[in-house]
């Protein structure tokens, strides 16, 4: 069974990972990204990369539009994964700084999830599955902004299970803990041991330990799990 699969932000840290596990199990997948490059790891699949900015609905219409030519017809599985950081304390940060992020990681998935769910809908069977944060439930000093939008992603995802839950399509979240990806890169050293050590499992996450939870949630096995939080946390979160 070969399904045609979407993964926003595929081609680096957890997209790439994500894509990389829906590739290697036989789907087509298609992943965007700002510079629409194709990634060394995917070289030797037949993955079909696109330019899309998911802060401009007009560029996310045309990448779905390839996307849904390419794969001959709806989008199976969406993954929204694109996200950014911009991270500092609340009296120091701005409005641009607060309005970005959530325009990328809320309004931007909602750009992609309406788009995509036109054909899915039709088609009467798709998974969808948003990539929040542990940080959207537990919230995180100096992120106010990106927690804002994480959290925002729950009620999304919770709202669009009712909606389309009777067309067949189910819409889950995956809220990972801390992740050794260009993200959390940027984080010193010091904060790193802090996190940690509230880290029951005592690490970081590798990108492919996201990756085989969200293939599994895009699964026949999953068929019946859907308005779902699934964090993938080392237990950081526990107890939300
Ligand atoms: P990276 O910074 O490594 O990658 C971010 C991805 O998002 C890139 O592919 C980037 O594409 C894409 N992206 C960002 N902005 C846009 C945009 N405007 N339009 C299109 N694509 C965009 O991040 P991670 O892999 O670490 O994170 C992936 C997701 O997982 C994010 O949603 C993040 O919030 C979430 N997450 C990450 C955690 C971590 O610890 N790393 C923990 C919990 C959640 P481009 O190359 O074009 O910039």
């Amino acid at each position: 069974m070969s399904r045609s699969v979407l993964v926003t932000g595929g081609n680096r840290g957890i997209g790439l990972a994500i894509a990389l596990a829906f590739a290697e199990a036989g789907d087509k997948v298609a992943i965007t990204s700002r510079s629409g490059e194709v990634p060394e790891a995917l070289a030797k699949y037949d993955v079909l990369a696109v330019r899309c900015d998911i802060t401009d609905s007009a560029q996310v219409d045309a990448a779905l539009t390839e996307i849904e030519a390419a794969h001959g017809g709806a989008i199976e599985v969406l993954v929204a994964n694109a996200g950014i950081t911009s991270d500092t304390l609340l009296l120091r940060m701005s409005e641009e700084a607060f309005t970005s992020v959530l325009d990328t990681n809320l309004t931007g998935t909602f750009r992609v999830v309406k788009r995509a769910s036109k054909l899915m809908m039709r088609a009467r069977k798709g998974r969808i599955v948003l990539i929040s944060s542990v940080v959207g439930l537990s919230g995180s000093p100096g992120q106010a902004n990106y927690a804002a939008s994480k959290a925002g992603l729950v009620g999304f995802a919770r709202s669009l299970a009712r909606e389309l839950g009777p067309r067949n399509i189910t819409v889950n979240v995956v809220a990972p803990g801390f992740v050794d990806t260009d993200m959390t890169a940027v984080l010193t050293d010091e904060r790193r041991a802090e996190i940690v050590a509230g880290v029951p499992l005592g690490r970081y996450a590798a990108p492919a330990e996201v990756a085989s939870t969200v293939r599994f949630l895009g699964s026949d096995e999953a068929a019946y799990i859907t308005g779902a939080v699934i964090p993938v946390d080392g237990g950081l979160g526990m107890g939300h």
